[in-house]
């Protein structure tokens, strides 16, 4: 399908405004910036996004703030029927919204699909969980009295979101939320404005259809003035932030100060450890996906591998030859005989070079990858480099692209401490046979990370898990599991149904 027909199917054209206002209304501003939407396979415009005028946030915060009083009354239930229609939706637009996420974050098509899945699948996880916000019932130590916890509905949740999960991070934090009974206001990344359009429009589209009420909102930010200006917003009691470790260290400071909360989910720097028994079978493809898969852009893209020095140089040998396959295959990220595309913009191919050259310099091999391909649009092969130190500054730094470092370990021991040594905290995975070894890895003393896996590699997290990690991370949860009440605020409920008043300590008044 043509650019035009494509962007024609999901309701966008040549110009878009970037603010949804509420009420089914797009605002009109056209002086406040324009965005231009960039396809990384050619480096050229795909179409362009008004910015976000201080008069259009305004007015859509009074607007979502409106609609959050209304919204939070709804019983859970019915907010979980909404949320199945928005998945519904999804599941309709499935194909076009997949491949305007791989033309313009430039993810190979199977990958933008399946973020769509992502949406839809956490789509039918919020709309079971609305029906599961469950709070504790507590012995009460006063007779006559009881004792219990509720969850209430947050408010209005901030979303900013990064360019590499461009649809799939607002589906997990949003649905959730509004089932929770929260209203969310959406900053998408400047690389991908058109994805998070479309997909407010297929949702919003099908909310108003049913008669319910707005509950998702978008503004988009020519430059990080708003943006600021919604981190510092005292009316967002939450604000979920997704991306780099250097702009959620700022977030987390900034919403600390009014005493708001943050969720943040940044940088990772997994490792992979396999040791002498692991089955190559799988470890070989479990590397390759993670390293090289969406062109090492993933949070949880494995850049680091321990491998027991009895295997080391083995296993090097067949991922050479396994990235020399890939090699073949990089292009265009809509050509379904791709399998990797290309790096975002020109700036992450010049960090990929420096840190090529910087794990160079402190004695590191390239055996493969490391050019960058003469062709229009940011494309480079995918390298693996030997002979380096856990503590080099380059493996110590999260290059958000496809560099494989490989260090040699002899104990279990040592292959742990070092894939701990790291300051971020994300996804981790040991590729083994030995039961010990695994259990060892998965104990307290074992893997730091948020995500440990065995014998299944770093990137691919399922939506039922809590999604997030430690250290420089962030230490949020997002997902699955019980991290939907971090949407919620918890209330304690304690009822008298007798006529005397026992006082805590003992206290008696004498009145
Ligand atoms: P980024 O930090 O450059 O941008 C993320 C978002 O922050 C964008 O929407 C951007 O416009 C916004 N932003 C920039 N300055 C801001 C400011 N001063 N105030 C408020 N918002 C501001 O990250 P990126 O390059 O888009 O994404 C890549 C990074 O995201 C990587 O580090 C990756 O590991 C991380 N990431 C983490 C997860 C996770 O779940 N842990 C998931 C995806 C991506």
């Amino acid at each position: 399908m043509a650019h035009a027909d494509l962007l024609k199917s999901l309701g966008l054209g040549e110009f878009n405004s970037g603010t949804y206002l509420g009420n089914g209304e797009w605002s009109k501003t056209t002086d406040a910036g324009l965005i231009e939407a960039n396809n990384p396979s050619s480096n050229e415009v795909i179409a362009k996004v008004h910015a976000s005028s201080e008069a259009d946030y305004e007015r859509m915060m009074e607007r979502a703030l409106a609609a959050q009083v209304a919204w939070r009354n709804l019983p859970a239930p019915r907010r979980g029927e909404a949320v199945r229609l928005c998945g519904d939706a999804l599941r309709r637009h499935k194909d076009a919204l997949g491949t305007l996420v791989s033309l313009e974050m430039g993810k190979i098509k199977p990958e933008g699909d399946g973020e769509v899945q992502e949406m839809i699948d956490i789509a039918d996880f919020a709309v079971g969980q609305s029906r599961m916000l469950y709070g504790l019932t507590m012995h009460s130590e006063r007779p006559g009295h009881r004792m219990y916890e509720q969850w209430h509905p947050i408010g209005l949740v901030g979303i900013i979101s990064a360019f590499n999960f461009p649809v799939a991070v607002w589906a997990w934090n949003a649905f959730i939320a509004a089932v929770c009974g929260d209203v969310s206001i959406w900053k998408p990344s400047p690389k991908t404005p058109l994805t998070a359009i479309a997909s407010m429009k297929i949702c919003n589209e099908a909310l108003r259809e049913a008669g319910f009420p707005d509950i998702f909102f978008l503004f988009n930010d020519a430059g990080t003035e708003l943006a600021a200006r919604f981190v510092d917003d005292t009316r967002i009691p939450l604000i979920s932030f997704t991306g780099s470790t250097r702009v959620g260290r700022q977030v987390g400071v900034q919403v600390a100060k009014r005493m708001g909360r943050s969720l943040l989910e940044l940088g990772g720097n997994n490792a992979i450890i396999v040791d002498q028994t692991a089955d190559l079978k799988l470890a070989i493809p479990a590397i390759v996906f993670g390293a090289v898969g969406t062109a090492g852009q993933r949070c949880t893209t494995t850049r680091r591998l321990f491998v027991h020095s009895s295997m080391h140089d083995e296993l090097v040998e067949k991922l050479v030859a396994a990235y020399q396959q890939v090699e073949k295959r990089i292009g265009d990220p809509t050509d379904p005989a791709t399998l990797m595309g290309p790096l975002t913009d020109q700036a992450s191919v010049q960090r990929y070079l420096a840190a090529i050259e910087s794990a160079k310099k402190a004695g590191g091999t390239l055996r493969t990858g490391g050019k960058v391909l003469d062709r229009p649009g940011n494309f480079v092969t995918p390298a693996i480099i030997t002979g380096v130190g856990n503590d080099c500054e380059a493996v110590q730094t999260e290059t958000f692209a496809p560099i494989l470092y490989v260090m040699p370990f002899e104990e279990l021991d040592e292959a742990i401490a070092m894939q701990n040594a790291v300051p971020q905290g994300l996804s981790s995975a040991i590729f083994t046979l030995n039961v010990r070894h695994a259990e060892q890895f998965l104990s307290a003393s074992g893997s730091d990370c948020g995500i440990a896996n065995v014998n299944i590699g770093t990137s691919g997290a399922e939506i039922g898990g809590a999604f997030g990690g430690e250290k420089e991370t962030g230490g949020g949860r997002e997902s699955g599991s019980d991290a939907w009440k971090a949407y919620m605020r918890r209330q304690t409920n304690t009822i008298n149904y007798t006529d005397a008043l026992p006082l805590a300590q003992g206290i008696k008044f004498d009145f």
